[in-house]
C-alpha cells in the first residue's frame, strides 16, 4: 500500500490527507496530523472523498447529445461544441443571457480563470461559485 499526500477536493478549507493506494485502485484515505488546518481530521466528506475514484459510472470521456441521445464523443468536439453554442446564444440574445457556475472542487486558480472566461471572452458578469448556491 502507498500513502500520498494530497488535498481534500471537496471544498475551499484546504484539509490535507494521505490518499492510499494498492496497485492503481485508491483504497482510502488518511487525515493529516501535521496540517495546521485539520489537525488529523476531516469532515464526512473528506473521509469518503475517494469514493468516486473507481466507481464504473464515473464518466470518462464528453457526452453530446444527438437526436435525443447521449453520445460519446472528443475533447475536441465537446469542446468546439461548447464555445459554439455559448457564442452563438451571446451573439443572439446579449451578454446577459449568459451564466457561468464554478466549483469549489477545482483550484483558485482554475476559478481565476473560469471567472476571467466568462468576463473577458463573453462579456458577461454573471459567474457564480457551488459554494454559494
Ligand atoms: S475534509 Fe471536509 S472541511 Fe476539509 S477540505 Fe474536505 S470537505 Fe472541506
Amino acid at each position: 500500500m502507498s500513502r500520498t499526500r494530497s488535498i481534500c477536493p471537496f471544498c475551499g478549507c484546504g484539509c490535507s490527507f494521505y490518499i492510499l493506494t494498492e496497485g492503481d485502485r485508491v483504497i482510502g484515505v488518511e487525515p493529516s496530523a501535521g496540517n495546521p488546518v485539520n489537525k488529523g481530521m476531516l469532515c464526512a466528506k473528506g473521509w469518503n472523498a475517494f469514493d468516486f475514484v473507481n466507481s464504473p459510472d464515473r464518466l470518462v470521456k464528453p457526452l453530446i447529445r444527438k437526436q435525443g441521445t447521449l453520445v460519446e464523443t472528443s475533447w475536441d468536439e465537446a469542446i468546439t461544441t461548447v464555445a459554439t453554442r455559448l457564442s452563438d446564444i451571446g451573439s443572439r440574445s446579449g451578454p446577459r443571457s449568459l451564466g457561468f457556475l464554478s466549483s469549489a472542487k477545482v483550484t483558485n486558480e482554475e476559478n481565476y480563470l473560469f471567472m476571467k472566461m466568462a468576463r473577458a471572452a463573453f462579456k458577461t458578469n454573471s459567474v457564480d461559485h457551488c459554494a454559494r448556491l
